[in-house]
């Protein structure tokens, strides 16, 4: 992100997508002063950076208001389907940059504040991120919030806006140590407050019969209140509102108890009721059976779904028309308790049948499933439904005895063992259920869902995930992104498989110069970062290979160590054999009560460490740990990779979404046939992937091996010196028998099979050392990766769902004229 002029034309005043919205960089500058006077409070010669960046952020929120409005308009007037997104995570990362490029202000804004003394990159870097979710699956939320709006379909996205997001990654001698993160700390610039927005949530009691209907008693309730952050499209055609939930008190504070002298008792419902909001739970995977965490889920679905009964119920009067108009999808079992809940909202406030108040629920909602694996599927004790949602429970009791019903046999139930099965739950509520790539479908049609899938056949699709090309592009990768345009014009950002009329250029001398020379920079970048950030000095012309992503046995870190530690040993027994350089580096937070993980961590920062510090090796491995992993650093490293690792175990990665930003940013992929890897090698060619690895078919094999971990330690003498390494403390000098667990989990347990699977993959990486050392063949292999990726953009994703699972309709705004002076109304 250095040069301000590429990526689009250079012309004064700019104009937005919007004719006739000529914003002048004289009107931004004006703007910004207002908002740091008027707003902020600020003179300019007190102004800090932070000031100046929340009144750049407040100058460009204003100009996306009248966008917004107009979209909010022409949704209301047309009368067409809204599309609800339920996420209990959002990875929004900054939005300044995104705002600013999608209005086409970034000349303008540049300008401005050069006028002012300042540098927009500093401005840039001075916003936090906005970190509401954990990794893959809150970062596909955010892409899919932007990429509904640049398709311009009316939607909310609904979620909770926890006041510290996922927790900071820092190291103290090599471990991970966590601290709270503060995004809220300064003003927070996009949202806006909706104090008229607020809806009373209950929780507790118990249920009584009323002439045959059921009463619900609750004991306890708590409110909550509406936080908008408008979400603008590409070129600013659409824009659509992410609505997060924030958890208030019923009664605020105790006056009385206060008057007595109880400062603290008078205060304890107001923490109470903030408890719900307060923190993103730091773990994607294994549930913690925290009641705390079920009240979350219940909190922002239930308030959710209230909010869109409102408006429902405001523009129509038929309840049948419910599922004709809201389309709500469950993103994970997370929001799974929207089917009871929208039962409940339909049969006992509304006096809908349940029958029909089922049948009508389960046409409105739908699912996405993220994972298979067993653990991280959830599941609530029913006693502690019971206790927290008595309703909600015998609802659900009436969901799986309808279910049921229908079903001879009576295999498949929500409830088994005193538990309630979310997936199970949400599956019987939805109408669709989708996976997320091709393969990760057809597991789950075959594993998780096979009874349910048996007895709906019709109810699960595949919709492969993608990512937002404005963010993952255009602005991550300028040098590219000019390239790009120079050749091809600038159609591509919202219709990205135009990438592929880049290949005919690939014949022209130039074109591959080019695109070897916008990686070349992009790494010189990085290396210069690594050397200021990081204190460490790597060859910029290495080959950067890079694995970012949660720290996870399934993901597979380890393997890509021992790998790692096997090529460090081989290097320095025989230096002079024409070595690859390469520049290993590592990111990705570990779930804080992950033990596993977290010595995963430790281990990558005790190898670095003992690496770096070798003369022998120096010229050609580095290892490079990055901390605290975050949306803004993925932006940094990607476009610097030249090799993207995506090994996980196959069959336990769902999709993917790391994998397709690099594919676009043309690093090559190592990886096995696991999640979207499949498909991102079926459409750059096999001949530009690395394949290595079983199956996931020959792994479920492979695992009734006895003692397979054993047998390839013997059989892999590189894999042998590698664990003997680590167990022997040779990493660990000052306590050699730390990494026992981890050597012995590998040897005697191993079942995400990186033992088995290590050989294949040492020898992938050989082929690779070899391959890049012809970089003009390697280059032609990089472009053609980008050229060939552009189906995994978001905005294919959210088409798909739209017509397969939706029967959702895009819409445009009016012309400019009614948008920018028809009178402003209230927000939906
Ligand atoms: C894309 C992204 C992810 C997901 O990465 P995977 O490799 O698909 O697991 C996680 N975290 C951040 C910050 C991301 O940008």
């Amino acid at each position: 992100m250095t040069s301000m002029t590429v990526g689009r034309v250079a012309n004064a005043p700019v104009a937005s997508a919007l004719e006739g919205d000529l914003v002048t960089s004289a009107d931004l500058r004006d703007s910004i002063l207002r908002h740091l006077t008027y707003d902020l409070g600020k003179e300019p010669e007190m102004a800090e950076i932070h000031d100046w960046r929340i009144a750049l952020s407040l100058a460009l929120r204003e100009r996306i208001v009248d966008h917004w409005f107009a979209s909010m308009r022409t949704a209301r007037h047309s009368g067409a389907k809204r599309v609800y997104y339920l996420s209990m995570e959002f990875l929004i990362g900054r939005l300044l940059e995104d705002s600013m490029v999608n209005l086409g202000l970034e000349e303008a804004a540049d300008r401005a504040l050069t006028d002012l003394g300042l540098n927009l990159q500093d401005i840039l870097a001075d916003e936090p991120d906005a970190a509401l979710g954990n990794g893959g699956l809150g970062r596909l939320a955010a892409c899919f919030m932007e990429s509904l709006a640049t398709v311009g379909c009316p939607a909310f996205g609904y979620g909770i806006r926890y006041e510290h997001g996922l927790f900071k990654q820092r190291f103290v001698q090599g471990r991970q140590v966590e601290e709270p993160e503060d995004w809220l700390q300064q003003r927070p610039a996009w949202e806006f407050e909706r104090s008229d927005i607020a809806f009373k949530l209950c929780f507790g009691g118990e249920v009584s019969e009323d002439g045959g209907k059921a009463v619900w008693h609750p004991e306890e309730a708590v409110v909550a209140k509406a936080y908008d952050t408008p979400i603008i499209s590409w070129q600013g055609r659409w824009a659509n509102t992410l609505r997060l939930w924030s958890a208030r008190p019923l009664h605020g504070f105790d006056l009385e108890r206060f008057n007595r002298g109880e400062f603290a008792a008078a205060a304890e419902p107001e923490a109470l009721a903030r408890t719900i909001s307060r923190v993103l739970y730091p773990d994607d995977t294994t549930e913690q059976g925290k009641e705390l965490r079920l009240k979350q889920e219940f909190f922002f679905t239930a308030a959710s779904l209230r909010d869109i009964l409102r408006r429902f119920e405001a523009e129509h009067d038929n309840l049948r028309l419910l599922p004709q108009k809201a389309a709500i999808q469950l993103n994970d079992t997370h929001p799974a308790i929207a089917g009871p809940e929208m039962v409940r909202l339909l049969h006992d406030e509304r006096g809908m049948e349940l029958d029909e108040a089922i049948v009508t629920a389960r046409a409105c909602l739908s699912y996405t499933n993220h994972t298979l694996m067993p653990e991280a599927l959830e599941r609530w004790p029913e006693h502690l439904m019971h206790r927290l949602l008595p309703r909600h429970m015998q609802l659900i009791e009436r969901i799986d005895a309808a279910h049921a019903v229908k079903q001879p046999t009576r295999q498949v139930s929500a409830l088994e063992h005193g538990e309630v099965k979310m997936g199970e739950l949400a599956f019987m509520m939805a109408h669709k259920v989708n996976g997320v790539s091709a393969l990760h479908t057809e597991l789950m049609k075959s594993t998780v869902f096979a009874e349910l899938h048996r007895l709906h056949p019709d109810r699960i699709v595949n919709q492969t995930n993608g990512v937002t090309p404005r963010r993952w592009v255009l602005s991550a990768n300028r040098r590219l992104s000019a390239l790009i345009t120079d050749t091809i014009g600038e159609g591509w950002v919202d219709d990205l498989e135009q990438l592929e009329q880049l290949e005919p250029y690939f014949g022209d001398a130039g074109f591959l110069d080019r695109y070897a020379a916008a990686k070349r920079e992009n790494k010189a970048d990085l290396s210069n970062w690594l050397a200021t950030e990081m204190d460490l000095k790597v060859d910029p012309t290495a080959l950067f290979d890079v694995q970012i992503k949660r720290i996870h046995e399934y993901k597979r870190q380890h393997m890509n160590l021992l790998e790692t530690i096997a090529l460090w040993k081989e290097i320095a027994a025989n230096p002079d054999a024409g070595w690859t350089p390469r520049v290993k580096i590592f990111a990705g937070k570990a779930a804080p009560g992950y033990v596993f993980a977290k010595e995963i961590v430790h281990l990558i920062n005790e190898v670095a460490a003992v690496i770096n510090a070798d003369p022998v090796t120096a010229p050609y491995l580095k290892v490079a740990f990055l901390p605290n992993y975050n949306v803004t650093l993925a932006e940094r490293l990607i476009p610097a990779a030249d090799l993207s690792e995506q090994i996980s175990t196959a069959g336990k990665e769902a999709s993917g979404t790391g994998n397709m930003k690099f594919a676009l940013n043309g690093a090559l992929t190592v990886g096995t046939l696991d999640g979207a890897n499949v498909e991102i090698r079926e459409r750059v060619g096999e001949e530009n992937f690395f394949l290595f690895g079983m199956t996931a078919d020959e792994v479920i094999a492979r695992r009734e091996v006895p003692g397979h971990a054993a047998q390839a330690i013997e059989a892999d003498a590189r894999l042998a010196g590698a664990l003997a390494d680590i167990g022997e403390g040779r990493f660990s000098p000052d306590d050699p028998g730390r990494y026992h667990g981890v050597t012995g989990n590998l040897s005697h347990h191993d079942y995400f099979l990186v033992c088995s699977d290590f050989t294949a993959y040492w020898e992938a990486q050989r082929r690779i050392d070899a391959a890049f050392a012809d970089q003009n063949a390697w280059m032609r292999m990089a472009a053609i990766n980008t050229a060939r990726s552009g189906w995994f953009s978001s905005d294919r994703a959210i088409r798909g769902y739209m017509a397969d699972i939706w029967n959702a309709e895009a819409l445009e705004v009016p012309g400019p004229g009614d948008v920018l002076h028809s009178g402003r109304q209230a927000l939906g």
